[in-house]
């Protein structure tokens, strides 16, 4: 059975590369037909925020990826303690002393030296009473795994085999000194315990990878299916880890943009697969295929959403707009003609209501200073309403006999004075919301 879990730590709102990695794991169960677990990292209590969990289930809730199954690591700390005793009767978990300064000291010496900066395991040579000594004077040490110094090799789901020397990486810390318990250990037991399947996750996570596998065996559990993703950039290559903060999910929700389209864009940028705008989760996981992601940095242009969420609300029907349709007064009985009339005409929901306002209060005649003539002549021309779909060609069949106006010439300055606007709906269907422009000047 396929199971796969987002983790994210609730310190902060989720971004347009946490959807990445969100997205790939909700693919890969869902082709499946298996579990896919929102899982809360929220191990460390001083950043974790409730309104930042409430925030993560809101913006996921909105891009349709649903999750069966929700577990919070703050509430599993039994079976990392328990886990962490199985460590020490190994033999493979041990306490050490040292100060962040010491730390830093001993690794600018080892970089001085032309050394890897990697742990010097001197808590591994103290004896009891040291231990004791330090303990009284400094507290509770650090709990540190110890790895053993072979190689880590694994397959990885996009970076194809990966081998990491093992003592290149220092012992990692599992529990800190106050007790509290690291995502390290905590991610290996979740994910051991819950019969994870396939783990997703962003390359800065390698290191990490090769640690747990060796934590997991430690523990005598099997690794699951590890894919790293490559992390993505702004388009000119640059990183972006500063800018991630302005691409928060709600952000661009509240900018515009449709769920639809950051996921058919995210399910395929970075893959050979071209991006093409899907109706649904399941037609994007269907294509779906990890292994067609490379391991390159992936550009990602925030620009590219704006023409994918137009795409996505042209071809949506009119069901999927009920709602925006009425917030923006569309009487029940006019909407579907009104949609059909300004759908290919709106690159956000919001435009619904400003072409509806605009229908119903009249535009500003739009007039280039050659034109006057012309559009006033043509607007006294406007037969009385109701206007309906016949309006339009009938008007403009007039206006041509009266004034030998043809072709761009009569209809484009007719557009810009009825709608305000040098582009818009087709004018014969949008002729039937439409009321009489205001000349000004
Ligand atoms: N909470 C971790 C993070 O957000 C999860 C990493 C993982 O997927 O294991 O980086």
């Amino acid at each position: 059975m396929t199971t796969t879990r987002f983790a994210p730590s609730p310190t902060g709102y989720l971004h347009i590369g946490n959807l990445r990695t969100a997205l790939f794991n909700h693919m890969i169960a869902r082709k499946a037909g298996g579990t896919f677990i929102l899982r809360i990292d929220d191990t460390d209590p001083e950043r974790s925020e409730e309104r930042f969990v409430d925030a993560i289930r809101e913006d996921l809730e909105w891009l349709g990826l649903t999750w069966d199954r929700e577990e919070r690591q703050s509430a599993r700390m039994d079976a990392y303690l328990a886990a962490a005793d199985t460590l020490r009767a190994k033999g493979r978990f041990y306490e050490a002393f040292e100060t962040p300064t010491e730390l830093d000291l001993k690794r600018k010496k080892q970089l001085n030296m032309g050394k890897p900066p990697v742990y010097d395991r001197a808590a591994l040579a103290l004896s009891d009473e040291e231990r004791d000594a330090l303990r009284a004077e400094r507290g509770d040490g650090v709990w540190r795994f110890k790895l053993e110094t072979t190689r880590i090799n694994w397959t990885d789901g996009i970076l194809g085999d990966l081998s990491i020397d093992a003592a290149s990486v220092s012992d990692p810390v599992l529990i800190r000194g106050d007790g509290q318990m690291l995502y390290t250990l905590a991610s290996v037991v979740d994910d051991t315990d819950m019969g994870v399947t396939h783990v997703v996750r962003g390359s800065d996570h390698v290191t990490n990878t090769a640690t747990q596998i060796q934590i997991m065996e430690a523990l005598g559990k099997s690794a699951p299916v590890f894919a790293h993703h490559s992390l993505l950039t702004g388009p000119q290559g640059e990183g972006l880890s500063k800018r991630l903060g302005t691409l928060a999910l709600r952000d661009l929700r509240e900018a515009g943009v449709e769920p639809m389209a950051l996921i058919s864009l995210l399910a395929r940028l970075g893959s050979s697969q071209p991006v093409e705008v899907r109706e649904t989760l399941d037609e994007v996981a269907e294509g779906f295929d990890l292994s067609q992601f490379g391991s390159a940095p992936t550009k990602f242009d925030e620009a590219d959403l704006r023409p994918l969420s137009a795409r996505v609300l042209h071809q949506s029907p009119v069901t999927a707009m009920a709602a925006d349709l009425s917030a923006a007064g569309v009487p029940d009985d006019q909407a579907e003609a009104f949609w059909a009339a300004i759908h290919d005409n709106v690159e956000t929901r919001a435009d619904v209501a400003r072409w509806w306002a605009l229908a119903q209060n009249g535009a500003d005649a739009l007039v280039a200073d050659e034109d006057r003539e012309f559009v006033t002549e043509a607007l006294a021309m406007l037969p009385d309403g109701p206007w309906d779909g016949t309006t339009w060609s009938a008007w403009t069949a007039a206006v041509k006999e009266a004034t030998g106006r043809k072709g761009k010439g009569l209809f484009m300055p007719l557009r810009k004075a009825m709608t305000g606007q040098e582009r818009g709906p087709d004018m014969a269907s949008f002729m039937a919301f439409l009321s009489p422009p205001r000349m000004l000047g």
